[in-house]
């Protein structure tokens, strides 16, 4: 696996987030799938640890790390059990978060306590069933009632749904003709909604999606979040944190399933060797972990601050959406070719991984891609990726301590993965800017200079 640098404190976290994830979480996780079941207890656990409120203020009850620490919670939880790092992900980034940074002094003192130390439980609600991708036209209403609204509509697929208490809500304070102008985000109660529906799901067992009825529930101005008519860009920010988290996510699933066909490889034997020994098999497993340390790679970039200095933030979220292993969907393919006979029965270790990435892919892949496509022809993409190989460039140390392979590889995996998005999306001219990028990747000195079409 590849080695980045993590300070000592992110070590620290990753390492217990790990050994829970080892301990507590890995050896229930397929009865958990089987079960369908909401491991409420674990969350207390994860309370008591900081793992609810990683990158919480300490002011606010939380542990007081760095986005990227969460993110490399996320990714640990979810290698053990992705419906607990869903949920995990949900609570912190979608509901936790957005009343952080949006909430008044007396919303945060009030809500963000109980979240971070696991004692709440927090859910995002903003799709509708006539509003998915276009969230803009959601139909729930907030009419003005007194000094405050009553609030009215269903919502759908809401992660968390029949166990969070805590609810960032998405309703309609101004007419549709208003479009996502006239949203407004809310603060609810558990007590404000009525669970309507549990999802069945393919995979993600371990977590909820529920269908919520909200019926004529009111709200003072006090569960206003961020001010009126601004609930969409409340709910766009979120989703771009969001993002990052289910990118590690991915990862996370991802290594989980690689670790298990190369461990079936080590053991396997077939024609009196083992089948790790066949090239075909190593080259399966070669190719897996270079597209994970890919994926893993851009992830970590665009959860380290600052990622980029100069906005580019919302298209590498789209990369990092694009280049996850989920929406690319093939290390769990290859996994599923090393397990060969055993891969669709019962015998198959970890299938929930299977399903899980399959889930994850409804983020990702059709929009994404379209808009980098787009952003391929109208913004500089090159300039865009040639930050990346410049960020890793400018960080000599681990060449110079002597890891050059790791160091290689990395920049390898992203090139592929580079390679693999623009072959999918763009022009002839693009494969030849790729050829200079796989050519910068070798050349040792740091400045990348001008890229030849
Ligand atoms: C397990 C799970 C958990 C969820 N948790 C939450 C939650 O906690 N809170 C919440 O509010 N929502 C949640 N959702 C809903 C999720 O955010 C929506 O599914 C998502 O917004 C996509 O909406 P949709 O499924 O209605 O797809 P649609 O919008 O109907 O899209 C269908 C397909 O068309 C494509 N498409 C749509 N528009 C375009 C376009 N302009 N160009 C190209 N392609 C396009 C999409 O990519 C997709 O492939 C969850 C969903 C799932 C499955």
């Amino acid at each position: 696996m590849m080695d980045v640098e993590l300070s000592e404190e992110q070590r620290e976290i990753q390492a217990l987030a790990r050994e829970l994830a080892d301990t507590e979480i890995a050896p229930h996780a397929s009865a958990w799938d089987r079960d369908h079941h909401f491991p409420r207890q674990l969350f207390a656990r994860l309370g008591e640890l900081g793992l609810m409120g990683v990158c919480i203020p300490e002011a606010y009850g939380g542990a007081g790390a760095d986005f990227f620490s969460y993110v490399l919670v996320l990714e640990e939880l979810s290698r053990a059990d992705a419906g607990v790092g869903v949920t995990v992900a949900v609570h912190t980034s979608a509901a936790t978060l957005p009343i952080l940074a949006f909430g008044t002094e007396e919303q945060k003192a009030r809500f963000v306590p109980a979240l971070a130390c696991g004692d709440a439980i927090g859910a995002f609600a903003l799709t509708e069933s006539g509003s998915g991708s276009d969230a803009g036209a959601l139909r729930t209403t907030a009419a003005p009632q007194g000094d405050g609204w009553t609030i009215s509509g269903a919502k759908q697929w809401i992660t968390n749904g029949s166990h969070a208490t805590t609810f960032v809500l998405f309703a309609r304070t101004a007419s549709e003709e208003a479009g996502a102008r006239g949203i407004s985000a809310f603060i609810l109660d558990a007590d404000d909604l009525q669970v309507t529906r549990e999802e069945e799901k393919l995979g993600l067992n371990s977590s909820s999606t529920a269908d919520l009825l909200i019926d004529n529930a009111p709200v003072g101005r006090d569960r206003l979040l961020h001010m009126e008519g601004k609930g969409f860009a409340v709910a766009m920010s979120t989703l771009d944190g969001g993002r990052i988290g289910i990118a590690a996510q991915a990862v996370g699933i991802a290594q989980a399933a690689y670790d298990v066909a190369r461990n079936y490889a080590l053991e396997r034997q077939q024609f009196g060797k083992r089948i790790a020994e066949f090239q075909a098999i190593q080259w399966k497993l070669a190719d897996m972990s270079t597209e994970i340390d890919a994926a893993r790679l851009l992830v970590y970039q665009t959860a380290r601050p600052p990622a980029y200095r100069g906005g580019r933030q919302g298209e590498t979220l789209r990369l990092v959406g694009c280049a996850s292993p989920d929406s690319r969907g093939d290390p769990d393919s290859w996994r599923l070719r090393v397990h060969q006979g055993v891969s669709p029965g019962a015998l198959l270790p970890r299938r929930e991984d299977h399903r899980d990435l399959r889930r994850d892919e409804r983020d990702s892949a059709p929009r994404y891609r379209a808009r980098l496509a787009r952003a391929s022809l109208t913004v500089d993409l090159t300039q865009h990726l040639r930050c990346v190989l410049a960020e890793l460039r400018c960080r000599p140390t681990r060449a110079e301590r002597g890891s050059v392979d790791a160091y290689r590889l990395s920049d390898m995996a992203l090139c592929r993965a580079i390679a693999g998005h623009v072959d999918d999306l763009t022009s002839v001219a693009h494969l030849r800017i790729i050829g200079d990028f796989v050519k910068c990747a070798n050349r040792p000195e740091r400045n990348i200079g001008p890229i030849q079409h």
